[in-house]
């Protein structure tokens, strides 16, 4: 069994990880790009970081990337991004835009 380093508890009651997440201080933005191109620019998110990319293109349905903990996603899509990342249990009052 896998015990937390944090808590001591067993990873599958362990609460750390969801602790963290609610935590995080997230911040979006919007940039341009060349040729007048938006992009999403998520920051802060410090774990999971390909698997949220994954998730947020999935659902908005737009092409991203992820350098270092940074989520960059094609086009503007601010708030349906706060919506999902609310949906995996981010906390909105962390999410700064
Ligand atoms: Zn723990």
């Amino acid at each position: 069994m896998d015990i937390c380093p944090k808590c001591g508890l067993p990873k599958e009651t362990c609460i750390c990880g969801e602790l963290e997440k609610s935590q995080q201080k997230i911040k979006i933005s919007v940039a341009e790009r060349k040729y007048r191109k938006k992009v999403t620019i998520i920051d802060g998110i410090t774990q999971d970081t390909k698997k949220v990319a994954k998730q947020l293109k999935e659902e908005l349905a737009c092409g991203g990337t992820v350098k270092d903990k940074r989520i960059e996603l094609q086009g503007e899509h601010v708030k349906k991004v706060i919506e999902k990342l609310q949906k995996l249990g981010f906390n909105k009052e962390t999410i700064e835009r």
